[in-house]
């Protein structure tokens, strides 16, 4: 089956997904699914948070002010959005922008890292310590867990089944939206991405 055909399933079973706690706020409001966008060739994988209402709307991930501001750290790093692909663990608007909660990550994670199974990313760029989290766990790199203040920007590596994946945490673009003064701090961890 071709990549984008699983990527299909993928999609397919998230908007079916009626266990979902976000499942009615997501029909109520006319909502989508945001699965994904860009390369499923891609080298680089960014994973945030969970999609906001203008994500939500559009069903694409990072196209509100947050993504300007990924827009901006990609661009300033010379990196194409079409080039890499970008995810979230959470694929439903979480009400009111909230965190989410342990039972959804366990929920949507499943199908994340069927996406990393697709496309067998050599690094995994997580946004926002939700995601730094999960991703470090599922890696079995648990007991490098610290605050993401601690770890943003360092390199970790794993071993895959497609090979040595590296794992860089960043902070969440929505640092830098309203406190421009943190967007220095993130352009030179996405650096270490070049
Ligand atoms: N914040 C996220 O974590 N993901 C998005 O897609 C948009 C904002």
């Amino acid at each position: 089956m071709s990549k984008q055909s699983q990527m299909n399933k993928i999609k397919a079973k998230v908007l079916g997904l009626k266990e979902s706690p976000l499942y009615t706020d997501r029909v109520e409001n006319g909502y989508v699914p945001v699965i994904g966008e860009g390369s499923l060739d891609a080298d680089i994988v960014f994973v945030g948070e969970a999609p906001g209402k203008n994500e939500a709307k559009t069903g694409r991930p990072f196209c509100g002010a947050s993504g300007k501001v990924l827009d901006e750290l990609l661009s300033f790093i010379d990196i194409k959005r079409a080039d890499v692909y970008i995810t979230n663990i959470i694929k439903d608007r979480p009400v009111d922008n909230r965190d989410p909660k342990s039972e959804e990550i366990e929920l949507y994670t499943p199908f994340l890292i069927q996406q990393f199974q697709i496309i067998q990313p050599k690094v995994i760029a997580t946004l926002g310590r939700f995601s730094m989290k999960f991703v470090l766990e599922y890696f079995n790199l648990k007991d490098e867990i610290q605050s993401i203040s601690d770890i943003h920007g360092k390199i970790f590596e794993t071993k895959t089944k497609w090979g040595t994946v590296k794992i860089i945490p960043l902070f969440h673009p929505a640092v830098a939206v309203y406190n421009r003064t943190r967007l220095q701090e993130l352009k030179s961890d996405f650096e270490i991405l070049k």
